[in-house]
């Protein structure tokens, strides 16, 4: 069985990243989306808001299951018993950061591979902190993100629409 980590913050989650999950859940068996809870970062989203999102918005998804992880994301692959990655690529500007976790990735587990998903040229401009910037600021957010993710922000910034 071939089971993937889409790892992330989704913090929120925006098209761009639903846009991977549907089509990275065609290419494995299972698709787990790791939500990162990482004490380091402070999320405008609680860990759990960010998976309740996920779960209502993959919910129709048979092969997709959310889950939390901390620490190391090689040992939260061995603990889902997953040896795949997948990462979205939007531009030149993710590729040296992301060659670098999935060298990183790789040399302390060389099963896992890092499966890289080009991004659709409709949101290669996404990004979670850009979604969340208009939302502040009650700007049109419709094309980048889904509705339960807009309506979520709207009650965040107590903004009535
Ligand atoms: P963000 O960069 O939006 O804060 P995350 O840290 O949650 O998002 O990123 C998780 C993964 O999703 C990363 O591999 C990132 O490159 C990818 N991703 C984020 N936004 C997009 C997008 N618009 N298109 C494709 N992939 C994306």
């Amino acid at each position: 069985m071939r089971i993937g980590v889409y790892p992330g913050s989704f913090d929120p989650t925006t098209n761009g990243h639903l846009d991977i999950i549907k089509r990275s859940a065609k290419l494995v068996d299972k698709l787990i989306v790791g939500v990162l809870h990482n004490s380091a970062k402070q999320p405008l989203f609680s860990i759990d808001e960010r998976v309740m999102l996920l779960e209502e918005l993959t919910k129709d998804m048979d092969n997709v299951e959310v889950c939390t992880f901390s620490g190391l994301l090689v040992d939260f692959l061995k603990e889902k018993e997953a040896n795949i990655i997948i990462r979205g690529f939007r531009a030149v500007s993710d590729f040296e950061y992301e060659l670098q976790i999935a060298q990183t990735n790789y040399s302390m587990n060389n099963n896992i591979e890092t499966i890289c998903l080009i991004t659709r040229v409709e949101y290669s401009f996404l990004s979670a902190s850009i979604v969340k910037e208009i939302a502040r600021y009650g700007g049109d957010i419709s094309k980048m993100a889904p509705k339960e993710t807009i309506d979520l922000l709207n009650k965040k910034f107590n903004i009535n629409n």
